[in-house]
């Protein structure tokens, strides 16, 4: 393969991805930094409105930081997670309101635009990231988020997890691809920015299977991803799973993740901006095997140093042949 002259990368900058934190910063002149809520929504997932239980790798506590506590007071929150970070992110300049746990946008109109509006008159919140399901978003919550979006910076995480029915059964998702679609869609048609996740890692695909979703990512009108490799977390449904089937299961070693997360960057739209790369569930909450002590920066190191080495760059392989 040719060399590849870093100032050719279309997102106008020498890293081999389209960077989402760099592209915030470029929007707003100043780095940005999330900081979770939660507004203590539930999920139709586990209400019995989709199904109890919900997904199988499901456990917020998880994921929640630990700022980050159940309660109306969503001002006392945003406070809270300014001064956790403020040591790390001394030169953060602005903030967007992270509404991270459960499916938030799951309660009536009404509910949704006092915690919305609650955020937004925070000092220094310059926008919101929503973080639902594709089957919570109905014509009217659309229009008032596109309402939102023409005085804030507003965008919508629908994590799809996955872009096979069977998969999206397997982890009684509770919705098919083709709803998440379709949500997208109507999003875009508003002109509202999104971002979906997807798990990597599922039993039951192939290498090659998994890597087409990269196409099929690319075909969504969708602004930013999130990867996550598979993690059993304690008290779920799939903790459950794993130890009565091991063998169903197979874990990407570290180096073998990194490789196919190159190959997935590769085939993905250089439009799609990247958000994460990996997940980190604290060990406390792991009940399978890990990538052990690395955190998700140094695997963002190792993935920008693997795509130096192979000598290519997001969307090098990227066929536009499925929208
Ligand atoms: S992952 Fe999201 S959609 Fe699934 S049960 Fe948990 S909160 Fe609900």
């Amino acid at each position: 393969m040719q060399a590849i002259e870093p100032e050719t990368f279309p997102w106008g900058n020498r890293r081999r991805f389209h960077a989402y934190s760099d592209y915030l910063k470029q929007k707003h002149g100043f780095r940005i930094q999330k900081l979770s809520v939660d507004a203590g929504f539930t999920c139709p997932n586990r209400d019995g409105s989709k199904g109890y239980g919900g997904c199988v790798f499901c456990n917020n506590e998880a994921f929640n930081p630990s700022y980050c506590r159940k309660t109306e007071d969503i001002a006392r929150q945003l406070e809270e997670g300014k001064r956790f970070h403020a040591w790390r992110y001394r030169h953060a300049g602005r903030y967007i309101a992270y509404f991270q746990s459960y499916s938030n946008t799951y309660a009536p109109l009404e509910t949704l635009k006092r915690h919305y509006t609650a955020a937004l008159e925070v000092d220094g919140i310059i926008g919101l990231a929503i973080g639902t399901r594709p089957d919570c978003v109905d014509e009217e919550i659309l229009d008032y988020l596109a309402e939102l979006a023409q005085c804030h910076f507003i965008h919508l995480e629908m994590g799809i997890e996955s872009c096979y029915d069977r998969s999206l059964q397997w982890m009684n998702r509770g919705h098919d691809f083709a709803t998440a679609r379709s949500a997208f869609e109507r999003a875009a048609k508003r002109g509202l920015s999104t971002g979906t996740h997807l798990i990597l890692g599922l039993p039951g695909l192939s290498r090659n299977q998994e890597l087409a979703q990269a196409e099929i990512i690319s075909s969504l009108p969708v602004n930013t991803l999130k990867l996550h490799q598979l993690q059993i977390i304690r008290h779920t449904e799939l903790e459950k799973q794993y130890l009565t089937r091991p063998e169903t299961f197979h874990f990407f070693g570290l180096e073998e993740y990194i490789d196919f997360v190159v190959d997935f960057l590769e085939r993905l739209s250089p439009e799609i901006k990247m958000e994460r790369f990996a997940a980190e569930a604290p060990p406390r909450f792991q009940a399978g095997p890990t990538f052990g002590h690395i955190r998700t920066d140094q695997i963002l190191q190792m993935i920008e140093k693997r795509l130096e080495e192979r000598n290519t760059y997001q969307g090098a392989c990227f066929r536009n042949n499925l929208s």
